[in-house]
């Protein structure tokens, strides 16, 4: 599943071959509205990552939004190579000179201005992300703190509060400064915030390093019953905000 350093992982390599390019792109299986013909060539200003989400920025100002959700992914090919994904699966295709780069199976995909989507209420109004250089710590505490009863183990899966956190990093963040999910945002100390922008920094940097290798920064997650790398006890999960969390009872205060 995509979570934000996936996301900025792919956004590094579209980088290289769409932005500041002339590109033809098709929208399949359909286009997105009737009228639409104007991408028979256009150029792209600049592609980033918002959270998970992908943000194409074209000459006209317009932004592509892409979320890949559960089931998307993207695929870069030189021009000429074959497909190793069958074209049915293709959502939007991007042909330059030299590549195509193709988005699979992808259920997002909207054609917004920058006002429509800064208003949206879904895909609008982000939280600030760790992975991009104006994450502001500042405006994600205000954000945490706006909802002071809440879980930060759901908290933290709203992405209006901090972008790209997903299930596994969510998990993970909490148990490295011993928090249990179910704690409420207003009960956590000084302290404990600042150990949790801490280890936020560090695990979504850690995740980026690591795409492409072996994971060995994951040490709960879908590891229920097994012993805490911490104290030994049994990881326990439960459901929290529709999602399996996972944590450890003993050491998770
Ligand atoms: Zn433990």
């Amino acid at each position: 599943m995509a979570e934000g350093p996936l996301v900025h992982h792919y956004v590094n390599q579209l980088k290289k071959i769409l932005q500041g390019r002339g590109v033809r792109i098709e929208f399949r299986p359909h286009k997105l509205k009737d009228d639409e013909t104007s991408f028979q060539s256009t150029h792209i200003q600049k592609v980033e990552a918002h959270g998970k989400q992908f943000r194409i920025h074209f000459s006209d100002h317009r932004i592509l939004l892409i979320h890949l959700m559960m089931w998307g992914s993207w695929r870069i090919y030189p021009k000429g190579e074959s497909w190793d994904k069958p074209i049915q699966r293709a959502r939007v295709i991007f042909h330059t000179d030299s590549h195509t780069a193709v988005v699979f199976s992808a259920p997002v995909v909207k054609l917004l201005t920058p006002l429509e989507l800064q208003d949206d209420p879904k895909w609008g109004n982000l939280g600030p992300d760790p992975l991009r250089s104006d994450f502001s710590s500042k405006e994600f505490f205000r954000r945490l703190e706006q909802f002071p009863l809440r879980e930060i183990g759901e908290a933290l899966l709203d992405q209006q509060v901090i972008a790209g956190a997903g299930n596994i990093l969510r998990i993970e963040i909490l148990f490295r400064p011993h928090i249990h999910p179910r704690r409420k945002v207003d009960s956590l100390s000084k302290k404990e915030k600042t150990e949790l922008l801490r280890w936020i920094f560090k695990l979504f940097e850690k995740w980026m390093k690591q795409i492409g290798r072996q994971n060995n920064w994951i040490q709960i997650y879908r590891r229920s019953g097994k012993s805490c790398p911490n104290c030994n006890h049994s990881i326990e999960f439960f459901r929290q905000a529709g999602r399996i969390t996972y944590a450890c009872p003993n050491c998770q205060l």
